[in-house]
């Protein structure tokens, strides 16, 4: 029996419903195949242990979850914290020390789901961009002097390393080889910011020299937003910086139908700390408490998570059970346009769960 132990943070608004939902899809997961456990520990971090501590997570919170395999997380933000608080005080303080340096978002339209895309040119769409999730635009570096004066100043520098360009690089051009199409579109903005991205530029054709099979191609992000619209099929892997990426992954959520469908992994590659899976959507606390939250992008993400355990059987299992659920409109939460609730979808893909081959 293979034993894991998942830290579970659903954090905040709709995080806690979709987190519930997620591990009870898990355990009827592990249950329906038979070759592993999953242990999950809970922790209430979040808005609300902020109001009680002043902070989001315990300072040791870290390490409370160092030695985890996984990170299912579901949420943060509230509408009385600032999100500055609520970002860098939990999210991007996992992230960041854990190294969790490639963030890795799939899009595809699921089976029944409408996409603004197929309601015009019927296009398929199986994309999986990878963000990088540790520098660049998103570095934090930068100051601002003078305030309220006519002259105050402002920076955000964008800070590139060769090490943190060459790694994320090195992960997408591998994720682009395991996946059919081999297929990478290296995006960057290299025409007008004329250091960091030619440096992009630079180390991307460096990289294609290490993996031959893999056919790239280089486009200015602005450029890359119009092809994700008009020629979505020429499109497999992305790689793409912290800012650029951002955006493009909620370009891509729409086009794949809602954000309730769009899952995400903060992936640490070299093992040495957890990753963390989670949907992209965040706390939405204008539908929080009512049970209608879309929970496919967290079953989605705990697809992903299982995938990286390794077990790549009952992540594909996951995945067609969803793909069932999804064909179904009378499965469809209000954000597809349907009235089903996060309960009725859960139920129905855990007995898609086990009922599947
Ligand atoms: P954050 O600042 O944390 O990103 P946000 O307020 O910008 O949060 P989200 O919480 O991501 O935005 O939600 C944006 C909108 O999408 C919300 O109004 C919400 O109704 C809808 N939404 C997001 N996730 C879901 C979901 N899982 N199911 C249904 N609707 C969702
Ligand atoms: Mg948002």
């Amino acid at each position: 029996m293979r034993d894991y132990r998942i830290a579970a943070i659903p954090g905040d608004g709709i995080g806690t419903e979709v987190i519930a939902a997620g591990l009870q899809a898990l355990d009827v997961c592990a249950a329906r195949d038979g070759g592993f456990r999953v242990a999950v520990d809970l922790f209430d971090w979040g808005s609300a242990y902020y109001k009680r501590h002043g902070r989001m997570m315990p300072e040791n919170g870290r390490d409370q979850i160092r030695r985890h395999d996984a990170i299912f997380f579901g949420a943060v933000g509230a509408p009385d914290v600032p999100d500055h608080v609520t970002l860098w005080g939990l999210r991007l303080a996992i992230c960041q020390p854990f190294d969790q340096y490639a963030n890795v978002r799939p899009t595809r339209i699921l089976p029944g789901i409408t996409s603004p895309l197929r309601a015009v040119s019927g296009p398929e769409l199986d994309w999986v961009i990878v963000r990088e999730n540790s520098e660049g635009e998103y570095a934090g570096v930068g100051g601002r002097v003078h305030q309220g004066f006519p002259y105050e100043t402002a920076t955000d520098v964008a800070m590139f390393t060769r090490v943190g360009v060459t790694r994320i690089m090195r992960y997408a051009f591998r994720l682009a080889q395991s996946r059919p199409r081999k297929l990478l579109t290296v995006v960057t903005k290299s025409n007008a910011q004329r250091h960091a991205m030619v440096m992009w530029d630079e180390i991307a054709a460096e990289v294609a020299a290490e993996f031959p099979d893999v056919t790239w191609d280089k486009m200015l992000v602005d450029a890359m937003t119009m092809r994700m619209v008009t020629k979505p099929a020429t499109i497999d892997t992305i790689v793409a910086t912290n800012l650029h990426a951002d955006i493009l992954s909620d370009l891509a959520a729409a086009l794949a139908g809602s954000l309730g469908i769009a899952p995400t992994g903060n992936i640490n590659p070299e093992r040495e700390f957890p990753s963390m899976f989670e949907p992209i959507h965040g706390s939405a606390f204008d539908i929080t408490g009512k049970g209608i939250a879309n929970p496919i992008a967290t079953f989605w993400s705990g697809s992903m998570m299982l995938e990286h355990l390794g077990e790549t059987a009952a992540a594909a299992r996951l995945m067609r059970a969803v793909e069932r659920v999804t064909a179904d409109p009378r499965l469809h939460t209000p954000d597809l346009g349907g009235s089903a609730t996060t309960a009725m979808v859960t139920d129905a893909v855990c007995e898609a769960l086990v009922g599947d081959n």
